[in-house]
């Protein structure tokens, strides 16, 4: 394993696009819009996770690939700057590489959650560029990283191609997944590891309890992701790590926060369609994006209103709503401002 220092920088234009994109749409008066567009261009996966809620509730649709032009018109039609492309193994997608240089070329920030079993051949057609950002999952050091993605060796290879993209140019984060069975001190081991290789930062958040998940077990509470969160972001556990999640969204993780969902910000688009309500559920597919923002179904969704959301503490639904609370709040904003993370709004990944 080499070690390089390179680290490539969060682009300033994304802080800026994004809060000029904040200001313009409040000033229309609009109180639901979107952030981040989520789009899965596939399902399929080369790995098969233990908390995995995807390939199995797609299983019907999982050979079916989105033509690039629906892609492309879905992240129009939902107008987000930000898009996070997942699935499925994005990478697995034949024509995955346009997706991704169109987004570019149009200055979206593109961040492409992939397992980097395939990512390699990805990027001898697509160009690093401050607008894309790799996104490798990685759920603990090897052996756990391993049992979770159950299958050996693939660690090694993530570890590698992040090196690889690094050297190549590109920007990279990691994204981790936190189960029950997660181990605090193998966690705080990768996260030293990879912010000494250098990525841009690494996204953490705790399982979304996927009713399609095979073991119910693995999945959080709400109170138990609160002690894990508490143990992992101390100061000692986390020395060394680089989050890329903003300290609104870490406290919030921690119990120091409570926040109302905004899952509307992360509007999700797949094979079927636009997800409704929101990134963990759908209750259907629907056409239209415009379908995702009406305040009637928000007042069914969220923890309290919906048995299915008292566990959820995903990004998707809650780093946005960091964001959209402090836009009233000049403490909070400087706080987003201070630590440099208040362009992302909410990006998950696969
Ligand atoms: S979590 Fe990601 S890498 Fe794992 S099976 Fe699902 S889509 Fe594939
Ligand atoms: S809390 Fe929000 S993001 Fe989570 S499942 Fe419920 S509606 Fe979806």
């Amino acid at each position: 394993m080499t070690t390089t220092t390179k680290r490539a920088k969060r682009p300033m234009e994304l802080s800026v696009r994004l809060a000029g994109y904040i200001i313009r749409n409040k000033a229309r008066g609009r109180s639901r819009f979107p952030l981040v567009t989520m789009l899965e261009p596939l399902e399929m996966c080369n790995l098969a996770c233990i908390g995995c809620g995807r390939i199995r509730e797609y299983k019907p649709v999982l050979d079916k690939m989105m033509p690039v032009d629906e892609a492309i018109g879905a992240v129009k039609e939902s107008g987000a700057p930000i898009v996070s492309i997942a699935g499925g193994e994005p990478t697995i997608h034949p024509r995955i590489h346009e997706i991704i240089n169109r987004l570019v070329e149009e200055k979206y920030f593109v961040y492409c959650c992939t397992n980097g079993l395939l990512l390699e051949r990805v990027m001898d057609k697509v160009p690093p560029s401050k607008y894309l950002c790799w996104v490798v999952h990685l759920d603990g050091m090897e052996e756990k990283h391993d049992e979770s993605v159950a299958r050996a060796g693939v660690f090694k290879k993530a570890v590698a191609v992040i090196e690889q993209a690094l050297d190549r140019g590109y920007r990279v984060c990691t994204n981790t997944t936190v189960f029950r069975g997660s181990d605090v001190e193998d966690l705080s081991e990768m996260f030293r590891l990879v912010s000494g290789i250098g990525v841009e930062g690494s996204m953490i958040s705790p399982g979304y309890d996927f009713v399609d998940a095979p073991d119910q077990e693995i999945f959080l509470t709400r109170q138990e992701s609160h002690s894990k969160f508490r143990e992992l972001l101390d100061s000692e556990n986390s020395e060394g790590a680089r989050f890329y999640n903003n300290p609104l969204y870490l406290n919030f993780l921690k119990g120091d926060r409570e926040y109302q969902c905004t899952a509307w910000s992360n509007p999700t688009y797949t094979v079927m369609g636009w997800r409704k309500p929101c990134y963990p559920l759908a209750d259907e597919h629907v056409e239209r994006v415009a379908e995702l923002f009406d305040k009637e179904l928000w007042e069914k969704y969220g923890p309290g209103k919906d048995p299915r959301c008292a566990n959820c503490m995903m990004h998707c639904g809650f780093e946005s709503a960091t964001i959209f609370n402090a836009v009233g709040s000049p403490r909070d904003w400087a706080t987003l401002i201070k630590s440099g993370a208040a362009h992302k709004g909410g990006i998950t990944a696969a």
